[in-house]
């Protein structure tokens, strides 16, 4: 059993974003490992909990290797899958072609670093825990925004709403920001490779009772953006109350590849089609219809 003390976060990336990750000036740490896989995910670097090697191609060298996995600013994913050594990436071969995607800090360490950067949380600032999906690390992440609130300092989460015990953490938590994508249940588990029952279960939980709730939906052309798809989501919404709640938000988040190198470099096959992209029609509908059902529509 393992004490507080040696509780980790896996981090993959952390910094400074205003007003998109919650209110104001706010630190985000954005936790490695996701239970979904969005085919158009801009971080897949975190999909796995363990981390992945992620290539620079403009400083990736042949004799960064030393088993021949690249050749010619190309890696060759299958040799390093059965690598032992991990030679590219170790102390005395570190270099910005090749580095591994996460990096573990302990809970002191996080809050350290957050408690550093206080006087920086303007406009309603604080820290926001982001992905990945940041309940996958729950315990240490629980613990984490337990010891940040004793300092005062204001949390958001990030989340795509999965987690069975995200209702535990409401309590610590000043601004909730819930992705919901699809909602048809069958397309929902095709595409994303995960249901959507205990999402649409938090979602009940979130309205009902947490008193800052932002409900995000990325647009996708081809995926959630048919009439069909916009009615689901307000038959949804009607049915469990949420047009009748003045504090809860809905953002609309358009479609871009903005990670699609990423996943090349990864070795993963990015499958989104060029055409992903929705028209301004498209937005406008939605943004209409959402409005015209009561649910206050937002941009952050
Ligand atoms: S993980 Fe191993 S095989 Fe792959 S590049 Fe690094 S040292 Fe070479």
């Amino acid at each position: 059993m393992h004490s507080l003390s040696d509780l980790h976060l896996k981090v993959f990336q952390y910094g400074f974003n205003y007003s998109q990750d919650g209110p104001g000036n706010r630190l985000v740490f954005h936790l490695q490992g996701c239970n979904m896989r969005c085919p158009w995910c801009a971080n897949p670097e975190s999909f796995t909990m363990q981390g992945a090697l992620m290539i620079d191609p403009d400083y990736l060298f042949d004799n960064l290797c030393p088993h021949g996995a690249i050749k010619d600013k190309k890696r060759d994913p299958k040799i390093c899958e059965t690598c032992i050594d991990f030679a590219c990436i170790q102390e005395e071969n570190r270099n910005k072609g090749i580095t591994w995607s996460c990096k573990s800090y302990s809970i002191d360490e996080i809050v350290k670093i957050a408690n550093s950067v206080k006087s920086s949380f303007y406009d309603g600032g604080g820290v926001t825990f982001s992905g990945g999906e940041a309940t996958m690390q729950y315990k240490a992440l629980k613990q984490t925004m337990i010891s940040l609130k004793n300092l005062d300092i204001n949390l958001a989460l990030e989340t795509n709403g999965t987690s069975p015990k995200l209702s535990d953490l409401f309590n610590l938590i000043d601004h909730l920001i819930i992705d919901y994508k699809i909602p048809f249940a069958t397309k929902h588990k095709k595409i994303l490779h995960y249901d959507n029952i205990q999402l649409k279960e938090n979602l009940v939980l979130a309205i009902k009772q947490h008193p800052d709730v932002l409900i995000r939906t990325p647009l996708i052309h081809k995926v959630n953006d048919s009439i069909d798809d916009l009615n689901e989501f307000i038959k949804f919404y009607k049915s469990i109350g949420a047009t009748t709640q003045d504090t809860l938000k809905f953002e609309f988040l358009e479609y871009h590849d903005y990670g699609k190198n990423k996943w090349e470099y990864l070795g993963l096959e990015y499958l989104m089609p060029d055409n992903s992209e929705v028209s301004k029609q498209t937005v406008d509908m939605f943004i209409n219809g959402f409005r015209k059902a009561g649910l206050n529509v937002v941009f952050t």
